[in-house]
């Protein structure tokens, strides 16, 4: 069958997705993974569906190549987070194409992938393309909500049908741009994370009777502590890796960073006073492992003092650092009269070494179409679906392409779960090409570093 061009049909997957409201929870991606599975169907592949739990639908498509080189698996999660539609300027799950952007919740997180990898698989099938690899597409459900009745269902049920060598999916393959330079970050490596109750207990009373050592008290204290403390420093290479080459590309907007990162601890503390910077929060996150006091529980009656409060600690840990250090911070701040139990943890991951043909190719297909730009590693505070997707061994990059324009007022860092979420149209059929070329050269197909138009068919 006759296909619209890669960027014409990226735009109206991506439009149609972004119109089904697939907010986790409750999630219902099953619409979501339906539309896709006609696209793949119309152009005679046979997507697969699997449910841990009735409409959180996950898909999983191959497109066979030779076999001579192991599958690349694309991926991409369906279910989005909330979207207070009082906020936004056009209705969240209205799909509008409105000033050169297609507006919705999901655009940049991430409806954008699968519809670009949706696209590429059609046009690999309808024009019998074989690559020396399968090209997996496994579209997720639940990431917004730790990944249970997704890649981590997958993984653990339906390995075999998404085992390949390397994987793309989020975060990174966007424009950043710094002072004069432009950057395209690719995840390379990711924080742990550790869910940690805290426990305290106090002498119980009568709440007429004020005491100092009452749970609640001593609660308040902790959590006054925890806000405040800084935790230790660690570095790791990957975010020294990515400060270089941002000192190579920027020594004036950068060279204060270098000199303070002699002096760690200055760094972390300067980029966390910063107000209202969020790429200074950011980066802070970077340089040690967090603990942010999220749930608090105390009490049930106002006229009686409880004898235990509780609250629950989100701890993130940095590569190379383990749930027990972690712990081990934890208690230097808190102190021994705070009972720490870990409720839920996964570890650090990180793609090693950074360097391999797909990187390699990563590189020259972004670089070739933007002289001037660099491909960065870097590394993500938060998780994705690469904690579950990696345990089968693939190398995972984060890497969704896509060009935003300097000027163009938009921000990545502030579309991801932001209000106005949008994606550039422009920057969306930028982001299939390269995808599509990436794909076609790490499966052996020849490809210069260029548009690969004159292919649709
Ligand atoms: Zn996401």
């Amino acid at each position: 069958m006759a296909l619209p061009s890669l960027a014409d049909d990226t735009k109206r997957l991506c439009q149609s997705l972004l119109r089904i409201d697939t907010t986790n929870p409750p999630g219902n991606e099953r619409p979501a993974a339906e539309l896709l599975a006609a696209a793949f169907r119309e152009v005679g592949l046979q997507p697969e569906l699997f449910e841990a739990e009735p409409n959180r639908t996950n898909l999983i498509v191959r497109h066979r190549g030779t076999g001579a080189q192991p599958p690349l698996l694309l991926s991409a999660h369906l279910d989005v987070v909330e979207a207070d539609a009082s906020k936004w300027q056009r209705p969240p799950f209205s799909g509008d194409e409105h000033e050169g952007c297609l507006w919705g919740r999901g655009a940049v997180d991430m409806k954008h992938m699968a519809a670009m990898s949706t696209a590429i698989i059609r046009r690999l099938a309808a024009t019998g393309t074989k690559l020396d690899r399968d090209i997996i597409f496994a579209a997720v459900a639940d990431e917004e909500a730790g990944c249970d009745l997704g890649a981590r269902f997958l993984v653990e049920n339906h390995r075999s049908k998404i085992e390949a060598e390397y994987a793309l999916g989020e975060v990174g393959g966007f424009s950043l741009h710094l002072g004069e330079s432009t950057f395209y970050p690719v995840q390379v490596a990711e924080k742990g994370f550790v869910w940690v109750k805290a426990r305290i207990t106090g002498e119980p009373g009568h709440g007429s009777m004020p005491r100092l050592d009452s749970a609640v008290t001593k609660l308040g204290e902790a959590l006054m502590r925890l806000g405040k403390a800084q935790m230790p420093v660690h570095q790791t290479k990957y975010v020294m890796q990515f400060l270089d080459m941002l000192r190579q590309q920027q020594p004036k907007l950068i060279q204060p960073l270098v000199k303070l990162l002699a002096r760690p601890q200055l760094l972390a503390r300067v980029a966390r006073l910063v107000p209202g910077v969020s790429v200074a929060r950011s980066f802070s996150a970077l340089l040690s492992n967090t603990a942010s006091a999220t749930v608090v529980r105390a009490g049930a009656k106002t006229n009686v003092i409880p004898g235990v409060a509780e609250f629950e600690i989100d701890g993130r840990t940095l590569p190379g650092q383990t749930d027990e250090d972690l712990i081990r911070e934890l208690r230097a701040v808190l102190g021994e009269g705070v009972e720490l139990e870990i409720m839920k943890s996964a570890p650090p991951i990180v793609t090693e070494p950074v360097a391999s043909p797909l990187w390699d190719v990563i590189t020259r297909q972004v670089e070739s179409r933007e002289p001037g730009a660099r491909v960065v590693p870097y590394l993500i505070p938060g998780f994705t679906d690469a904690k579950y997707f990696t345990q089968m061994g693939a190398r995972w990059y984060g890497f969704v392409p896509i060009k935003i324009e300097k000027n163009s007022g938009i921000r990545f860092a502030d579309m991801f779960h932001g209000h106005d979420e949008r994606v550039p149209v422009a920057g969306l059929a930028w982001g299939v090409e390269v995808l599509d070329a990436v794909v076609r050269e790490i499966s052996g197909a020849q490809v210069q570093g260029e548009s690969f138009e004159s292919a649709a068919g």
